[in-house]
């Protein structure tokens, strides 16, 4: 598996693109600004063929560029609570910056809480993380050990829960349940930052303590 992470503008929000060349399949998880021209030159330099956009939550800066898969008749995922975000992102304005470009997009396919999601010779864990924000979703890759688990929890942090639909008490029971249960080992992708552990974060996270 190729897995490539790229840090993009305005405010350092990663792009996960994972591909398998044996198959020619690749996908991308979250679609920041700069993602879709990085994601083009990743395909040929691989030879694999995008197969989806897997979008961890429906914050501006994770979905910039998805108007442009989703113009290319690449199917977008997401999940269904978050749907008002992703239609019509402009309604968040307020807490994204000045002259960047809002636009909406149709999300293809719903996700929430399932085991074994199959898409492009990946399988997914998927879990519902919300607090952060409402439809926030966490990719759980069994096989190689890794979870991407957007803005959810960070290195050492935890997403904010002071943007509307947010919640501390939410997004506490969220990692609780859902990340710190996951097997220690697991290396945890976030939507900004470093890659973390589940161990790690276990036992030094400042903001949820076991
Ligand atoms: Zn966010
Ligand atoms: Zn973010």
């Amino acid at each position: 598996m190729i897995l490539k992470i790229k840090e993009c503008e305005p405010i350092g929000t990663n792009a996960y693109f994972l591909a398998d060349p044996l198959s020619g399949k690749a996908i991308l998880i979250d679609a920041p600004l700069g993602s879709y021209q990085w994601t083009q030159g990743l395909c040929e330099e691989y030879e694999v063929a995008l197969e989806g956009v897997l979008l961890t939550h429906g914050h501006w800066d994770h979905i910039l560029d998805a108007h442009l898969f989703s113009k290319k008749g690449i199917p977008l995922y997401g999940h269904q609570a978050d749907q008002l975000l992703f239609e019509n992102p402009a309604i968040m304005s307020s807490f994204s910056l000045p002259g960047i470009e809002l636009e909406g997009f149709t999300v293809n396919h719903w996700l929430s809480k399932q085991a074994a999601f199959s898409i492009a010779n990946f399988v997914f864990d998927l879990y519902e993380v919300p607090g952060h924000c409402p439809g926030s979703l966490l990719f759980f890759l069994k096989a190689e050990s890794l979870a991407f688990v957007g803005d959810a929890i960070f290195a050492g942090g935890i997403g904010r829960c002071d943007l509307p639909g947010g919640s501390f008490e939410i997004l506490k029971q969220s990692i609780l349940k859902e990340i710190y249960t996951l097997p220690a080992d697991t290396i945890l992708y976030p939507g900004h930052g470093p890659k973390t552990s589940v161990r790690i974060e276990r036992e030094s996270n400042p903001y949820v303590r076991l």
